[in-house]
């Protein structure tokens, strides 16, 4: 693995299986057909590079030359093997939507002086953690005030909310990566363009932002690394998966054989066994519920006539008395401040214990720098598990157990 992407991150969480084959085993897949509406963005990308690289010299394109260089790569590319999703629809419906995208923008943007061209599809490294990464900015500016812009165009036929763009990745860590090759203290405005809407998203990130972007990435790359099945994810974007032909889900012949009888008893029997426990789980909070109802009016009565015993018509309940100190709790007021005490009088090692799921959780969220992480990992032992989680019955009701 020679570096990550963000995009090679979304890959592993829309299908592991198609990520192992993809990134892992670099299985070599024949160069499909291209589909129509990457062909179209391709194109747009290629006619608003050339325009900013000549606007760049103070050469500004005419809308008519910036078409040019668009319809020459898109009819350069027609062919029968264009996939085109939408049944109804021509390249030419495509080729004219994204002609008028350039326009739209083209009349928006001109003269494109607005901010100082830096770079233009421009491959960025940068390391996100230990992690090399990489990424291409469509666009990267100085505004007058020096202030990076990051620019990506997107030709989608889909306006995301708001809400989408803030928790989208790809351009936070783009920032980073600018902060490492320029200044770390450099401030960046994030622009999302959506040709086909005429609409701009800007946003900026905040360091802690981009902190907990880090380490939320930090994480995910060590669940990749270390995930040990790489289960395949049937969805409905197996039908433009290049890889149909080394997976279980779409290759008959890599499937398992035919369930055996006992396997499909040990199914039914674990449903039937399941629902059981379900109900007994349940008849036992009743039952816990109604013990503690109970207990609090017996313990009232006894206390009042400071009985040490009840008997009913069938046993005697004895109450028991115990004491201990109570301390303030993790939550308390005062905990930091207790803490702090037993430590300066070195108790702490007498009453402390370590906390392991704590560590798990730190050690999850990429808490610690490389060489800690490598050091703790000397001492731990990876442990995976398969279980099932939920029973999903054919009238399609889930239920999960706990
Ligand atoms: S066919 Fe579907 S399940 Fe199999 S690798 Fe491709 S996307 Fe994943």
């Amino acid at each position: 693995m020679n570096h990550y992407s963000n995009s090679q991150i979304s890959a592993y969480f829309k299908c592991p299986r198609r990520y192992k084959l993809q990134y892992i085993d670099k299985v070599p897949v024949p160069k499909l057909a291209k589909g129509v509406e990457a062909l179209m963005g391709s194109s747009i990308h290629l006619a608003l590079q050339e325009l900013y690289k000549q606007a760049k010299f103070g050469n500004i394109l005419s809308f008519e030359q910036v078409s040019q260089i668009y319809l020459a790569d898109f009819d350069k590319s027609i062919s029968d093997e264009l996939i085109i999703p939408r049944p109804g629809l021509t390249p030419e419906h495509y080729r004219n939507n994204g002609l008028q995208m350039i326009s739209k923008f083209y009349e928006a943007n001109y003269p494109f002086q607005q901010s100082q061209t830096v770079e233009l599809e421009y491959r960025i490294r940068f390391m996100v953690g230990p992690y090399p990464f990489v990424g291409i900015i469509d666009r990267l500016s100085l505004d007058q005030q020096g202030v990076f812009e990051i620019h990506d165009y997107k030709t989608s036929l889909n306006l995301p909310t708001i809400e989408t763009i803030e928790d989208d990745t790809q351009l936070a860590l783009y920032l980073i990566g600018i902060k490492q090759n320029y200044d770390p203290k450099t401030e960046a405005k994030l622009y999302w363009h959506f040709l086909y809407f005429q609409h701009t998203y800007q946003l900026t990130k905040t360091e802690e932002e981009l902190k907990q972007l880090e380490e939320t990435m930090v994480q995910k790359i060590r669940m990749i690394e270390r995930d040990p099945y790489y289960l395949p994810n049937e969805s409905a974007l197996c039908d433009w998966c290049s890889y149909t032909d080394f997976c279980p889900v779409k290759t008959p012949a890599l499937q398992p054989p035919e369930t055996p009888d006992e396997v499909l008893e040990a199914v039914d029997e674990y449903v039937e066994q399941w629902r059981a426990l379900q109900a007994l789980k349940q008849q036992a909070k009743k039952i816990e519920t109604f013990l503690s109802e109970a207990e609090k009016l017996i313990i009232e009565y006894a206390k009042q006539h400071e009985l040490t015993q009840l008997a009913g018509s069938k046993a005697t309940l004895p109450i028991s008395e115990s004491w201990q100190y109570q301390f303030p709790l993790s939550t308390d007021k005062g905990r930091k401040e207790f803490e702090i005490w037993l430590k300066e009088q070195n108790l702490w090692d007498d009453v402390s214990s370590l906390n392991t799921p704590r560590l798990n959780k730190l050690l999850k969220d990429g808490r610690f720098e490389p060489e800690t992480y490598e050091a703790l990992m000397a001492f731990s032992q990876m442990l995976h598990k398969l279980e099932i989680k939920k029973v999903i019955f054919s009238e399609k009701q889930e239920e999960e157990s706990d």
